[in-house]
């Protein structure tokens, strides 16, 4: 290589050398700048750390604080929890979820004052050892481990039930336990000493008053049984008094002192009632009854009184319930007399329906029966209207003053209703009128039976002729329950004016004004109509002597029965279509005298023979002027060992009983005359006379071998139906000598 070469090569490599060298410094330059910026951050970072640490620090200052002065207070909230703790009378514990008692005041821990290991830690069940070994607590006729266990289920169950514990020194501790949810028990105990004192201060002042309320019902109902025997007195002369000729005066006088007396006895009645509901003697007697007949005979028994006032009395019946129910009907009937009697009597015009609607159970056995009472009288204000359910509460107004009454009979039936686990309810509208209405649920009498009636053939349509809008309609439900189709109205004219020959048959009010039922049935058959006409009448007896009664061919009472009414369609089939004639007036039954009976009048009868066994003078004499028009021989015995000398000499056909007797009593009597009969093989009839009105005294009195039984006072018609049925044959009737016995 030359010279040339190497130098240039050498220069070559130098300025290679000295680029480098140039590169690297460039290099190192950046990597110090990069340092330094490195250098510039780090210190940066560190500043700021410090400052954070430092507030670390003082967080932890702050915090620090904070939880002394959290602490102080906790300690005195404890304190004063402690406190308050402490000050209340009754104890105050709590125990760990192992039943081990953390802490617990003086008055819990006093009970076991002188026990040092009852202290915290101590086991609940230790406690209870402790409490029994001790004697702490009466636990009365139990054993000591019987208690200790009754205790311990108890307190491990989830929520232990409050528990009264008794104390040996007689106070009475109320245990109230809860459990938390770690299982740790905050216990309670209450000293309710002073309130079981109290309560049984209250029980015993109770009692007393109860004792007291039933000796007063029970003297009510004694003194209105002894009231009714003097009443038998007064009631019965006044009433044979009236039989004797008296002057106009006189008969006035003794009217009064029957009807005073008879008022009386209904006052006694509904006191000795509500005295036995009070005293909670009344018990119900269910049996089977027919509500809608009992409906229909309360009903009749009001209508004379209606009638006088001119006021309507109307029955609608479900035409879908059944009548017969199992129930007590003398109560049933007493309600209705009263709410029925109430109705008539606050009304001075317009009418008084008893409205019975129901739905039978889905049960089938008991329907839900509603009944109701609706009037158009004076109504109640509607202040008044919450009391008159109470006793003696009357609305006393200016207007019902003159109207008489006990006050009673609603507190009564009201009682009566909530006895047979129903309601009673009344609405009113003074001046316009009431509705009382009461429901009670019944079972259905397996008696019932579904009515099985046959109509005529071709009765599809009846002409209705009412006045009254709501006995028309219920007349109108009634016949197309039937199959019947109805044209209504209101008055004799229209009907004369809608008669045609598609009328089958024409049912019609007797009274009505302008022209009356009778007059239409004239005016029909004169215009050649020779349908069936049933007349209903609020007064049969009266309507059955008019001359036209001939173009009637029924005459049915009002309000008619639903039976009464299909029966008296069902008896139109002889008739229908009708052609009037005498063969449908009624005829008199005649009296047919069987030749027997001839053969034994003819042989002069003995008379009846009558004992009375009657200890009270004025008694005796009352029986014998009631039977004085009887063709009988009549005997008296004065106490009940004379009524069994004298029925073994006398031999009576009948005897009366008088029960409450001297020496022997009517019932003791009675079965001895039993005794005498089971040798003789005669059964003679004995009747109870008696003014017993107590429940349960006619099943003791009946079950002493007594036949019938009559209260007191008397009545000469019941004595009358005794002896008459009482007669056998071979023997003059006593009551009508004219007729044979029957
Ligand atoms: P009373 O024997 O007086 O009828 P009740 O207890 O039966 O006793 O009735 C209490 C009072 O309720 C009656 O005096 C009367 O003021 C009022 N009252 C009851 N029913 C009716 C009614 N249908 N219309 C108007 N007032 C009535």
């Amino acid at each position: 290589m030359s010279l040339a070469n190497k130098l240039a090569e050498e220069r070559r490599a130098r300025l290679a050398a000295e680029r480098l060298l140039e590169q690297k410094q460039a290099e190192l330059h950046s990597a110090n700048r990069k340092l330094g910026k490195h250098a510039l951050a780090l210190s940066e970072e560190i500043v700021e750390t410090r400052a954070e640490v430092q507030n670390v620090l003082d967080e932890n200052e702050r915090v620090k604080s904070d939880l002394t002065v959290a602490n102080e207070k906790v300690e005195i909230a404890e304190r004063r929890l402690w406190h308050s703790i402490e000050t209340i009378q009754d104890g105050f514990a709590f125990f760990d979820a192992d039943s081990r008692l953390i802490a617990a005041n003086n008055a819990w821990l006093s009970v076991f004052d002188g026990l040092e290991d009852v202290q915290p830690g101590i086991n609940y069940v230790e406690i209870l050892q402790f409490a029994t070994e001790e004697g702490l607590v009466n636990i009365g006729d139990m054993a000591p481990h019987e208690w200790r266990e009754q205790m311990l289920d108890r307190w491990q169950s989830l929520s232990p039930e409050p528990e009264i514990i008794r104390l040996w020194s007689g106070e009475y501790i109320k245990l109230v336990d809860q459990r938390g949810h770690g299982g740790d028990v905050v216990s309670l105990a209450l000293n309710i000493t002073d309130t079981v004192r109290y309560e049984g201060r209250l029980k015993e002042a109770r009692r007393k008053a109860e004792a007291a309320s039933r000796a007063k019902s029970s003297f009510l109902a004694n003194m209105s049984h002894e009231i009714r025997t003097p009443m038998n007195g007064v009631v019965g002369m006044a009433e044979l008094l009236m039989d004797t000729e008296l002057t106009e005066e006189q008969l006035l006088f003794s009217n009064t002192i029957k009807n005073s007396g008879e008022a009386l006895l209904v006052i006694i009645n509904d006191v000795l009632d509500y005295s036995k509901i009070e005293a909670e003697k009344l018990v119900l007697h269910e049996e089977a009854f027919d509500l809608e007949r009992s409906i229909h005979e309360l009903v009749m028994l009001m209508q004379a009184n209606a009638r006088d006032k001119g006021i309507e009395l109307l029955i609608d019946y479900d035409m879908f319930l059944p009548t017969q129910f199992e129930g007590d009907p003398g109560r049933i009937r007493q309600i209705l007399t009263n709410l029925l009697g109430n109705a008539v009597k606050f009304t001075d015009s317009g009418h008084v329906l008893v409205r019975v609607v129901g739905v039978q159970n889905t049960d089938e056995v008991t329907a839900k029966l509603s009944v109701i009472i609706e009037d158009t009288g004076i109504g109640i204000p509607d202040e008044k209207v919450a009391h008159i359910f109470g006793e003696f509460n009357q609305v006393d107004d200016e207007r019902n003053r003159k109207f008489e009454g006990t006050g009673l009979g609603l507190a009564i039936s009201e009682k009566l209703i909530r006895l047979m686990g129903g309601e009673i309810w009344v609405e009113s509208d003074e001046g316009k009128g009431s509705v009382f209405g009461f429901s009670i649920t019944l079972p259905v009498s397996g008696v019932s039976q579904q009515n099985d009636f046959h109509l005529p053939e071709g009765l599809k349509l009846a002409l209705v002729v009412e006045p009254h809008d709501l006995n028309r309609s219920i007349l109108e439900k009634q016949l197309s329950t039937l199959g019947i189709n109805c044209i209504t109205c209101s008055d004799a004219h229209a009907a004369l004016n809608l008669m045609s020959n598609e009328v089958d048959l024409i049912l019609t009010d007797h009274h009505m004004p302008e022209m009356d039922g009778f007059e239409l049935a004239e005016e029909l058959r004169g215009a050649g109509h020779t349908q069936p006409i049933v007349l209903l009448s609020p007064n049969t007896g009266f309507a059955e002597q008019d001359p036209a009664r001939c173009h009637i061919q029924s005459v049915l009472q009002k309000p008619v029965p639903r039976k009464e009414l299909f029966s008296a369609l069902t008896a139109l089939e002889g008739v229908f279509p009708a052609v009037p004639s005498e063969e449908v007036l009624p005829k008199k039954p005649k009296t047919i005298v069987s030749e027997a009976d001839q053969s034994d009048a003819e042989k002069s009868p003995r008379a009846l023979r009558v004992l009375a066994a009657e200890d009270n003078k004025t008694n005796r004499l009352v029986f014998s002027k009631m039977v004085k028009a009887f063709d009988i021989e009549l005997k008296f015995a004065e106490n009940g060992k004379q009524a069994v000398e004298f029925y073994k000499a006398f031999n009576p056909d009948i005897v009366f009983m008088d029960i409450s007797m001297p020496e022997m009593d009517g019932k003791e009597a009675t079965t001895r005359i039993r005794k005498v009969e089971k040798d003789t093989g005669c059964h003679v009839p004995v009747v109870a006379m008696t003014a017993h009105a107590m429940d349960g005294d006619k099943e003791e009195i009946i079950a002493s071998g007594l036949d019938h039984y009559l209260t007191k006072p008397l009545r000469k018609d019941a004595i009358a139906k005794h002896i008459t049925h009482a007669c056998p044959v071979g023997v003059r009737n006593p009551v009508n000598a004219d007729q044979p016995v029957a």
